[in-house]
């Protein structure tokens, strides 16, 4: 029997109504004959809500009670949606994460999966059921409770689908699939029929949170066949694929990311060793830095500037100010308000031009770049926070209008 997994985000489930709707698709497909598991998330904006009545309590809670809190979300939701079945009349199970065996490193609050332990899952598809699964969740090896990261559903139901063999992995969201820009900052953004695991991958890790990136770090891995899908509509969506089935595009989309934060330490002494000291210092603390941009010498100094997640700023800044002697640093900066902007294509590595157009792109539009890194298969640019969507439109324009 073909075994389909879907996954359902949080607009997919946010009320009543949209939880009905839900129950009638996963029906459909489990009249069709196929076995259905699907993995599902907490209704509408209720991750956010938990984390300000958390913060309300204690703004520096530990990881551990967080995960402990944000599970909960997509409890709520797998037994509606359970109930909404039965409701129609089907045979159906919800079950948490570590019910359905997902077992996890340690990291609270974005622990990877490191295996599901199929059992009790194989068991109810063996009795006809729908089951029901929370995403986002899982067990370390001490039985406490961890998430997956912001977005992480998306993971959870690759990782069913990897583990049980799934003929299909549809991901059920807002929009009718991935598009080549943000379609709420690009309105004439057009939709992907199809895309590479790399390419999806670098505009998920770019900003393009249609799907949690290490849910296509996983696909890729263990070659499932995914989809992404609107939950309100039957158009056809886009298939994630590998490489070798799909068109080599130039530029493949358009992405921003507003969770950046830009430090520079100005008045380095130029010697051998600086960044070696500097970025050991942050790395030793688990804190991942992005861009790297590091001045000529001049009169004996240089300055290093680097980019950070917005929730890492004040852990570097702390790391910096104990190390202050080591660094030397004349004067350290720091800013929030900049953005992440980066076109993606497996095509630009054969093709020279296709920076100066990104850059002649917003030099058109009066927009300044502060940073560049590039890739066989990206280029990204720091741009100001205010000019972020018109830099994404205009370089849109430039590469994606005419396709
Ligand atoms: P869900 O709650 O279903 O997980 P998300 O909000 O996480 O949904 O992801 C869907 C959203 O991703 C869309 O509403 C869209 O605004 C955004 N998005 C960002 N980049 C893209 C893109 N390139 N293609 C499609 N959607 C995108
Ligand atoms: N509920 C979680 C979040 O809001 C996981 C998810 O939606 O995928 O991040
Ligand atoms: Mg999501």
């Amino acid at each position: 029997m073909r075994l389909v997994v879907q996954k359902y985000g949080g607009s997919s489930v946010r009320d009543k109504e949209r939880v009905m709707n839900v129950a009638r698709r996963i029906v459909e497909a489990y009249d069709a004959g196929n076995n259905v598991v699907v993995a599902v998330s907490a209704q509408g904006d209720t991750t956010d809500e938990l984390i300000e009545k958390a913060k309300e309590i204690n703004a520096s809670a530990s990881k551990r009670e967080m995960d402990m809190l944000l599970s909960t979300g997509e409890q709520i939701s797998i037994a509606l949606l359970a109930m909404a079945i039965e409701k129609i009349g089907r045979p159906v199970i919800s079950l948490t994460g570590w019910q359905a065996g997902f077992k996890t490193d340690a990291t609270f609050g974005n622990a990877r999966i490191k295996r599901i332990d199929t059992e009790r899952l194989k068991g109810e598809l063996d009795k006809r059921k729908i089951v029901i699964v929370a995403g986002f969740q899982g067990l370390n090896k001490n039985d406490d409770i961890t998430t997956l990261g912001r977005g992480g559903s998306d993971t959870s139901a690759v990782a069913l689908a990897a583990a049980l063999g799934a003929d299909i992995c549809e991901i059920y969201t807002d929009v009718d699939g991935v598009y080549t820009a943000d379609p709420r900052i690009v309105k004439n953004a057009k939709k992907l029929k199809d895309i590479s695991y790399d390419e999806m991958l670098e505009l998920a890790s770019l900003g393009a949170n249609v799907l949690h990136n290490r849910s296509v770090e996983m696909a890729k891995k263990y070659n499932v066949n995914l989809a992404v899908k609107s939950s309100l509509n039957n158009n056809e969506g886009t298939f994630v694929k590998g490489e070798n089935k799909v068109e080599k595009m130039l530029v493949r989309g358009v992405t921003r990311d507003n969770d950046v934060a830009r430090i520079s330490l100005c008045g380095v002494e130029d010697t051998p060793g600086k960044a070696f000291t500097v970025f050991s210092l942050v790395s030793k603390e688990n804190i991942s830095v992005d861009l790297i941009l590091q001045s000529i010498g001049r009169d004996g100094k240089k300055d290093i500037s680097f980019t950070v997640k917005e929730d890492d700023l004040e852990s570097v800044l702390k790391i910096l100010e104990n190390n202050s002697d080591i660094i030397g640093a004349e004067d350290v900066k720091f800013s929030k308000d900049i953005s992440k902007v980066s076109i993606v294509g497996a095509g630009m590595v054969t093709n020279p031009g296709v920076a100066t157009k990104m850059f002649e792109a917003l030099y058109n539009v009066h927009i300044n770049i502060a940073m560049i890194s590039t890739s066989e298969i990206k280029i990204s640019v720091l741009v100001d926070k205010k000019d972020a969507e018109r830099a994404v439109n205009a370089i849109h324009d430039a590469f994606l209008l005419e396709n």
